[in-house]
C-alpha cells in the first residue's frame, strides 16, 4: 500500500509502524446546582495542569533545546488567557453545566477560530488550544498522572493523527525513526521535531490510512518524496535501502569537507555562511561549519512571544548567537514582520494585500518604538561579536535615509548612557523588492553591504505570491528578470566597493552556485544543511573556464 503526504525531513527509513494511541478522556455534559464549587474545581485543575506543564517544560529544556520548549511556557499563559477563561466560566455561570463540558466546548470554537486563519503558523496553534484543555479536562477528571514516557516497542515509524506538541515531549526518542502523521503542516511540532531529531516525517497523509494499517507491518518513509509505503515489495525495500545508503555515503563525505575552504579550482574564495531562526540552530551552523551567521530572521523572537519581547530580552539572545559563533560574521535582520508573519499582539489593521502592505521596515517606521528597542538590543550585543544589521523590504533610498538617522539616535543615546557598542558594526540592505535592485547604485553608498533576499524579490519582480500554492509553476527564481536584477545589485555593489551575498533560498540552489560566481556573489547563505553542500560544489568549479 503507498500513501502520499507531505515530506518535511529529507530522509528515508525502513521499519515496523506503530501506532499512537492517545488515552481521551470522555466528555460528559451534566447539569450543575453549585456554580462557586464548579468554579473552585475548574481553579484546582488549573493549578494541577500548570505543574504538570512546568515539569514538561524542563523535560523539554533538556531534550529538544529553549525554542522547541518554549511552547510549554506558552500554555500556561494559555491556560491563564483572559479568553478562554471568561469563555469557560460564562458556560459554567450562564448554563450551569459542567467544567469539562465548558473546556471541551471553547476548546472547539477557539480552535475553529485557529484553522481559519490565513497563516499556517496560527493554524498550527489550533493544536495547542486543544492540547491545553485535553489537559484540564483530563485533572478535572482526576486523570492527574501525566504519563512521563511512552513506552515504545524498540524503534519504530510512528503513526498518528498528529501530536500535540506535550506528546512529543512525551515520547521515548531514541526509540522512534519516523513520524507519519494524517495531519499537520511544516509548522508543526512533529515537523520542527522530526528537523531537530534529523529523522524522515511525512505530514498530510490524510485520516485513512490510520485504519489500513496495523502496529508491526513493516514500511518504508521516504521523507523526499513525501511517500509513505505500507508491506513494501522486496524491490522497494532494495531501492529504499539504496536510498538511504547514498545518503550516509553523501553525509560521510561532506563531512570530510569540515574545515576545508570554500575556493575555486581556479582559486577565488567565498563566504558560505548559515540562515537561522533561534537561537538552538547556531549549534547546527557551527557543526556543519558554517563561516557566519549570513541571516538570522529575528522575528521569530516576536512569533514565538505572546508579548513584545524587551530589549534586555533581545539583548540576551544576540548576545549569545555572537559569543557562540566566536567572532565570526553574525547577521541579524531588523523584524520582517506583516506579509506572511503575523502577530497577534502587533494588532495590525486587516489589509487586502499584506504581502504589498505594512511589513518589514515600514511597520518599523511606523512604530519607532518597537524599531528603537530592537536597534538598541542590538547594538548593546554587538560589543560580544562581529554584528552586522540587515534591513528587510527596502524600496528607497528617503527610508533608509529614515532607518539610518534612527540607528544614529540609538547610539547617541547609548553614549548617553554609557553603554558599549562595537564600533565595527557593518550595516546592509536586503535586495528584495524590485526597486532596491534598480536604484542599487544609489542604496550603495549608504551602507556597508547587501543580501539578495530571492524569495521575495521573486515574488515582487514577477507579481507571484510566494504564499500560493496555485503560482508554483510562475513563480520561478530563475527567470531572466529576477537574475538579471540580482546581476545589477552586484555590478553596483561592487562599484562602490560593497560585498554582496544571496540569503534567499536561491542560494542553496547548486545548480545556480556557478552562475551566482560569474555573477560576483561574495557569499551565499543557505540552511545549515546545505553548508557543505554548496562548499563541495564551489571546490568543483572552473572559473577560469
Ligand atoms: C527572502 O525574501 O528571500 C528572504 C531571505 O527573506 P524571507 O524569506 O524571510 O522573507
Ligand atoms: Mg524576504
Amino acid at each position: 500500500m503507498r500513501y502520499q503526504g507531505k515530506g518535511v525531513y529529507s530522509a528515508v527509513t525502513i521499519g515496523k509502524v506503530q501506532l499512537f494511541k492517545r488515552e481521551e478522556t470522555v466528555v460528559r455534559r451534566t447539569h450543575i446546582s453549585d456554580v462557586k464549587q464548579e468554579k473552585k474545581r475548574l481553579e484546582e485543575a488549573k493549578r494541577l495542569a500548570t505543574e504538570q506543564l512546568e515539569t514538561i517544560y524542563e523535560k523539554a529544556l533538556k531534550e529538544v533545546g529553549e525554542s522547541n520548549a518554549q511552547i510549554f511556557q506558552i500554555h500556561i499563559m494559555m491556560l491563564d488567557d483572559e479568553d478562554y477563561n471568561d469563555s469557560i466560566q460564562n458556560i459554567i455561570e450562564n448554563q450551569h453545566i459542567n467544567a469539562e463540558y465548558a473546556v471541551a466546548v471553547t476548546s472547539d470554537n477557539l480552535s475553529a477560530l485557529f484553522e481559519n486563519m490565513d497563516n499556517s503558523y496560527m493554524q498550527a496553534r489550533a493544536a495547542d488550544i486543544r492540547d491545553i484543555s485535553n489537559r484540564l479536562i483530563a485533572c478535572l477528571a482526576g486523570n492527574h498522572q501525566e504519563q512521563e514516557t511512552r513506552d515504545l516497542p524498540d524503534k519504530v515509524i510512528l503513526c498518528a493523527e498528529d501530536l500535540a506538541p506535550s506528546e512529543t515531549v512525551s515520547i521515548d526518542k531514541e526509540k522512534v525513526l519516523a513520524f507519519v502523521t494524517a495531519y499537520g503542516s511544516a509548522n508543526s511540532h512533529t515537523a520542527i521535531l522530526a528537523g531537530t531529531m534529523n529523522i524522515p516525517a511525512i505530514i498530510g497523509l490524510g485520516e485513512e490510512f490510520l485504519s489500513q494499517i496495523k502496529d508491526g507491518q513493516t514500511a518504508i518513509v521516504d521523507g523526499y518524496t513525501g511517500q509513505f509505503i505500507v508491506d513494501p515489495s522486496e524491490e522497494e525495500v532494495l531501492l529504499a535501502e539504496k536510498k538511504i545508503q547514498e545518503d550516509l555515503e553523501k553525509k560521510q563525505m561532506l563531512q570530510r569537507l569540515k574545515g576545508k575552504e570554500n575556493i575555486t579550482i581556479d582559486g577565488h574564495k567565498i563566504h558560505i555562511y548559515a540562515n537561522i531562526g533561534n537561537m538552538d540552530q547556531v549549534g547546527a551552523a557551527l557543526m556543519q561549519d558554517a563561516g557566519g551567521i549570513g541571516l538570522f530572521r529575528s522575528e521569530f523572537l516576536y512569533l514565538e512571544n505572546t508579548d513584545y519581547p524587551t530589549e534586555e530580552q533581545q539583548f540576551r539572545v544576540y548576545r549569545k548567537v555572537l559569543e557562540s559563533m566566536t567572532g565570526r560574521k553574525v547577521i541579524i535582520r531588523t523584524i520582517d514582520i506583516g506579509a506572511d508573519k503575523q502577530v497577534d499582539y502587533f494588532q495590525l489593521e486587516k489589509e487586502e494585500n499584506p504581502a504589498l502592505g505594512l511589513r518589514a521596515v515600514r511597520l518599523c517606521l511606523a512604530r519607532p518604538e518597537i524599531f528603537k528597542c530592537q536597534l538598541r538590543a542590538l547594538y548593546r550585543a554587538s560589543a560580544y561579536g562581529n554584528l552586522g544589521i540587515m534591513f528587510p523590504m527596502i524600496a528607497s533610498t528617503g527610508e533608509l535615509e529614515e532607518i539610518l538617522s534612527i540607528c544614529e539616535e540609538v547610539k547617541q543615546e547609548l553614549d548617553e548612557d554609557g553603554i558599549q557598542y562595537g564600533n565595527k558594526v557593518e550595516l546592509g540592505v536586503m535586495i528584495e523588492t524590485p526597486a532596491a535592485a534598480i536604484i542599487s547604485d544609489q542604496i550603495a553608498p549608504m551602507v556597508d553591504f547587501f543580501s539578495v533576499g530571492t524569495n521575495d524579490l521573486t515574488q515582487y519582480t514577477l507579481a507571484c505570491d510566494r504564499q500560493n500554492p496555485n503560482l508554483e509553476r510562475f513563480c520561478d527564481p530563475h527567470h531572466e528578470a529576477v537574475l538579471r536584477l540580482i546581476e545589477l545589485a552586484a555590478k553596483n555593489a561592487h562599484a562602490h566597493g560593497l560585498w554582496i551575498g544571496i540569503c534567499g533560498e536561491l542560494a542553496a540552489d547548486t545548480s545556480m552556485t556557478e552562475t551566482f560566481l560569474r555573477m560576483g556573489i561574495d557569499e551565499l547563505s543557505v540552511s545549515p544543511g546545505y553548508v557543505l553542500k554548496i562548499r563541495d560544489v564551489v571546490r568543483n568549479i572552473d572559473l577560469s573556464k
